[in-house]
């Protein structure tokens, strides 16, 4: 394939090979892309791709600083350890596949590119035993059906493996032998959930669940602390990049083993976890409950005692913390997409930490929250760009800021 003349200076410094490895010239070469629209870069090379990103990320921090080149994969295939499938009926039989772009119709997936590949066998085997056991799947429109959702979590560095079933009711028929037959096809699966999804939503997983297999949650470790991660708590889908992009972070920190450290939006525990090493102690805090459960039990299995879990909105934690005259040395924050908000940003300057890292999956936002804190005496010294999802159009970025 004849690639595009990668024409700016900045796009010209996301290409080298000798930083982003031997996957520059890949293509994703995917006969589901076109219909399933999940993948934005269908027809560049990865190396296209790789200066496509650098150049959002630039044209959104180039008020503010240098903008390091981009860290791309040397494999940039198979990598997403959380797979979704829905499942559907047509003409007779039972699909499973993803909703085409911005619609409720299901596009059915056999093999996706970007997907643990073995996580795509199990959804193919459920298909199959969906058929033997006769079950049918949920219809969206009239709201029929048990069988509406199959999500599949991956340890990639344990190999542990989590299926959750996500059904309209609580009652699957002949459910033990649909474990035993899933598990004899499958042994490498180390636990099995049944989730209940009984509402009208676009949302994949539901409320209620038990654990029909195994220990209903499976670990994976980043950075040499060992996780333990639920169905529904924030995890980041791509091990080898994550592990690249927290080193990044705790470079930029630069902890002695003296600082106080906030780790704000902290999910499951991870950046604060893997940055108690070398600080004096830290202060976590996160919205979502079972994130925090997962969080609390991450510190007690890895014999971490000095760090403290607040489940509580972000902002409104640290406006308290600002009231009460608390004072941070270091602040990691990684909000959603949406970025931060005033209340938040606002605390962070009246808790004056030296040193901010910004972990963020949105550079518009990024930069939204950099011209905020750039008003209020802070410096943004670097970004680096990590390439977390490859083929789709998201860019990771790490920034530090410092007074
Ligand atoms: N730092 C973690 C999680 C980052 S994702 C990691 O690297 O794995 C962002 C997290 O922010 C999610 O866990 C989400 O539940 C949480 N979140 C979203 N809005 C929030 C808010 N207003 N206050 C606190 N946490 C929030």
């Amino acid at each position: 394939m004849k690639e595009k003349r990668i024409k700016t200076k900045e796009g010209i410094k996301a290409v080298s090979k000798k930083r982003n490895g031997n996957g520059t010239s890949a293509t994703l070469n995917c006969r589901t892309a076109k219909k399933c629209g999940g993948c934005r870069y269908r027809t560049e090379t990865y190396r296209e791709q790789l200066a496509e990103k650098q150049k959002l990320v630039y044209a959104n921090l180039k008020p503010f600083c240098k903008v390091e080149e981009i860290i791309g994969m040397d494999n940039p295939y198979y990598y997403r350890n959380k797979v979704h499938a829905v499942f559907s009926y047509e003409k007779g039989q039972v699909i499973s596949g993803t909703y085409k772009e911005g619609t409720h119709q299901v596009v059915p997936v056999e093999k996706c590119m970007i997907e643990d590949e073995k996580a795509d066998e199990i959804v193919g085997t459920v298909r199959k035993l969906l058929r033997s056991f006769k079950i049918k799947t949920y219809d969206e429109d009239t709201g029929y059906g048990l069988f509406r959702h199959v999500l599949i979590r991956t340890g990639k560095a344990t190999g542990q493996i989590m299926v959750v079933l996500v059904l309209s009711s609580p009652i699957l028929p002949s459910k033990n032998n649909f474990v035993k037959a899933l598990r004899k096809e499958h042994p490498e699966i180390t636990t099995i959930v049944l989730n209940v999804n009984d509402k009208k939503t676009s949302m994949v997983l539901g409320e209620k669940e038990t654990v029909l297999f195994g220990k209903g949650y499976i670990e994976d470790v980043l950075c040499g602390v060992r996780f333990r991660i639920s169905s529904q708590s924030f995890y980041q889908i791509n091990h080898t990049q994550t592990e690249i992009l927290y080193r990044k972070a705790m470079e930029y920190a630069g902890l002695t083993g003296k600082e106080r450290v906030v780790d704000a939006y902290c999910g499951i525990g991870t950046i604060g976890l893997i940055a108690a090493e070398n600080a004096k102690e830290v202060i976590s805090v996160e919205l979502n409950k079972d994130a925090i459960k997962d969080a609390i039990y991450n510190a007690k299995a890895n014999g971490i005692k000095n760090v403290r879990f607040y489940q509580n909105d972000a902002g409104k934690f640290m406006m308290q913390m600002a009231e009460q005259g608390v004072k941070a040395d270091v602040v990691f924050m990684d909000p959603p997409r949406a970025g931060s908000d005033e209340a938040f940003l606002s605390s962070v300057v009246r808790l004056s930490p030296e040193r901010i890292v910004y972990v963020s999956c949105n550079p518009v936002t990024l930069g939204r929250d950099l011209k905020y804190l750039t008003k209020k005496g802070y410096q943004v010294k670097k970004a680096q760009p990590v390439d977390m999802f490859p083929w789709s159009e998201h860019v990771e970025t790490v920034a530090l800021i410092s007074k």
